[in-house]
């Protein structure tokens, strides 16, 4: 099987394991839709917003 990458961190997916598919984790889920949501409210900042503070242990 093709290993799946996840579409926010770029960590390898465990098909098998993971409970939040298409994502590595939850974390990285919730990241997504906020991300989306703030795309969808069209909050003023904008492009490279430093909302990475869920994404600190990902070197
Ligand atoms: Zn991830």
């Amino acid at each position: 099987m093709v290993p799946l990458r996840c579409p926010i961190c770029s960590s390898q997916i465990d098909v098998e394991t993971s409970k939040a598919m298409p994502f590595c984790s939850r974390r990285c889920q919730q990241l997504d839709l906020r991300r989306w949501l703030d795309e969808s409210y069209g909050l003023p900042h904008e492009g490279d917003d430093p909302n990475d503070e869920l994404l600190e242990s990902t070197n």
